[in-house]
């Protein structure tokens, strides 16, 4: 059975495309970092639709934790056909207030982390090509990097989170231009998804942000399934971004 593998899967918009994925025949990689019994949860929640899944908890801005999460996954399943890298922190502090160590944290984990489960994935995804071509399924070996929206507008609040998100668009096209013709890669850049990343909000800050939606509401994660779903099986797109945000971003 092809295999994909979902960083940061234990919750959120990561667990819903895991569920995705498996619903549409992937045996799954679910990872975490520190909630095991979460991403336990969403590995029994795979094997309910038929799918095999594995959990393996690694930090992905570790390029040997990185290396294993992709080892483990080749192991269980054969290969690798499809790798989502959707593991990201965020952290709400103004440039004045960060601590040392703070930027760089949030880098490592959104934009390195990117970058190393890529690098250990990209031999298997290279093989991926020639055995999933068939009648299973139609799509090609894929990457797909979740960025978010303020990788355009910025975020005062959240500089290194929004340069990490903005440095993963240029991660997406180099990788895109880097690994053509086997393997394709994209991006998807959420707008406000409800999940714990943004619970935090007051419901002040959190009427201004729906305000702002044209559609009048905050994205589901479901609904960013959908876009990794279809970036997944869109054979003929490569170093492309997809925007999930209900017009927020619209001119
Ligand atoms: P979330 O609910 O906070 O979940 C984050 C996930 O990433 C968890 O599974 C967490 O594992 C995992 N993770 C964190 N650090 C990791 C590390 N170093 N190594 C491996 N896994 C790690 O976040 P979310 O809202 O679903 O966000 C998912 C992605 O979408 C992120 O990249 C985020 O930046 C992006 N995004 C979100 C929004 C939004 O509005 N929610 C908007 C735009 C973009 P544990 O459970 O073990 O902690």
């Amino acid at each position: 059975m092809p295999a994909a593998i979902v960083t940061g899967s234990s919750r959120g918009i990561g667990r819903a495309i895991a569920l995705r994925f498996a619903q549409d025949g992937y045996d799954l990689c679910i990872n975490y970092v520190s909630n095991r019994e979460a991403a336990e949860e969403v590995a029994t929640g795979v094997r309910e639709t038929g799918q095999e899944a594995i959990v393996v908890g690694a930090d992905v801005s570790d390029p040997e934790a990185a290396k294993d999460l992709v080892e483990h996954t080749v192991e269980a399943f054969g290969g690798v056909v499809h790798l989502v890298n959707n593991a990201g922190i965020d952290q709400h502090v103004y440039t004045e207030n960060l601590e040392p160590g703070d930027f760089d944290h949030v880098i490592d984990t959104n934009v390195n982390g990117a970058f190393n489960v890529t690098k250990a994935a990209l031999p298997h995804l290279r093989e991926a090509g020639t055995e999933t071509e068939g009648p299973f399924t139609p799509s090609t070996p894929s990457v797909a990097n979740v960025s978010s929206i303020l990788a355009y507008t910025g975020a005062p609040i959240e500089c290194h989170y929004a340069a990490s998100k903005a440095g993963l668009l240029g991660l997406t096209k180099s990788h895109a231009r880097d690994f053509a013709p086997e393997i394709r890669v994209n991006a998807i850049a959420p707008g406000h998804v409800e999940t714990d990343m943004t619970a935090d909000r007051t419901p002040e800050e959190a009427e201004e942000e729906r305000a702002a939606i044209p559609l009048g509401r905050f994205g589901r994660p479901a609904e960013i399934a959908n876009a990794a779903a279809y970036l997944r099986d869109a054979t003929f797109i490569t170093g492309e971004t997809l925007n999930v945000n209900g017009g927020e971003l619209m001119r």
